[in-house]
């Protein structure tokens, strides 16, 4: 059943907010929808798809959509659990002649990396013969400095370190600045605790959807709501926790945060 989407209003709508691991029935990985009015007369919604992991197909499917209700893709960095699914989209729209190729919004650096190193052993031979990425998306590769419009909203990347090795190498992830008709909102994306690094963006937001690890263990590869705590409070009370793992987790609300975000929640922009 699909909640939400009000007309003239841009909606954030969370096909699941669990970290790539999680294996609860209604609970999947953390892509999301951005809805906005398509223009039509029926009153219908374009979709923006924010990162596509391998649970998308069953996790649009919970909400009652499908490959077909996507226009565009945006990808915040390679793990599985925002790229997984897009053989699955690739494939299912390139063999259906009613629907057109998907937009896909990569940041430059991403876009040979995605087809050579994720995609190109499943994907390359065609019908026609070898094809690449092209074949499946109408790709617009994104310079990390110039904003991007997509449907009259004017986003923005905000790069921040995912990963870093003992021997100096980093992977970054791209998260968003989405400014909405009514919120500002920061989509940290998958982020080390890094709050001087974040500052601008935390800064700039009237809502902020944050990466949250909630395992005993910390993975460094995430913000663990411990090191959240740490914040001062008009900065939790500006977040909405999600990433989080399988299992218990704290009670947010009395930490001053916003709160959990649940599968299939919408939020209004
Ligand atoms: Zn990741």
């Amino acid at each position: 059943m699909v909640r939400g989407g009000r007309a003239g209003v841009a909606c954030l709508r969370f096909l699941g907010a669990g970290s790539a691991f999680v294996t609860e029935p209604d609970c999947f990985q953390s892509n999301m929808l951005l809805e906005v009015p398509n223009g039509t007369v029926e009153g219908g919604l374009a979709r923006l798809l924010i990162d596509c992991g391998g649970d998308a197909r069953r996790s649009l499917a919970a909400q009652g959509l499908s490959q077909r209700d996507l226009e565009a893709v945006f990808i915040s960095h390679l793990h599985g659990d925002h790229v997984g699914g897009l053989e699955w989209l690739g494939f299912t729209t390139y063999f259906d002649s009613t629907l057109t190729r998907p937009r896909l919004f990569i940041p430059a650096c991403l876009e040979g990396p995605l087809w050579e190193n994720c995609l190109r052993a499943a994907m390359e031979v065609l019908d026609h013969g070898k094809g690449d990425l092209t074949d499946f998306f109408e790709v617009k590769a994104l310079d990390p400095g110039i904003p991007f419009s997509w449907r009259g909203l004017n986003l923005s990347l905000a790069p921040t370190q995912h990963l870093r090795a003992e021997d100096g190498s980093t992977m970054t992830s791209f998260g968003l600045r989405i400014p909405g008709p009514r919120l500002k909102a920061y989509f940290t994306s998958d982020s080390r605790f890094d709050p001087v690094a974040l500052q601008g963006h935390y800064d700039w937001a009237d809502i902020i959807f944050q990466d949250c690890e909630t395992t005993e263990y910390r993975s460094n590869a995430h913000t663990h709501y411990g090191d959240l705590l740490t914040l001062p409070a008009g900065l939790r009370g500006r977040m909405w926790l999600y990433h989080y793992q399988s299992g218990p987790k704290p009670d947010c609300r009395a930490d001053g945060f916003l709160g959990w975000v649940e599968t299939g929640q919408v939020f209004d922009l």
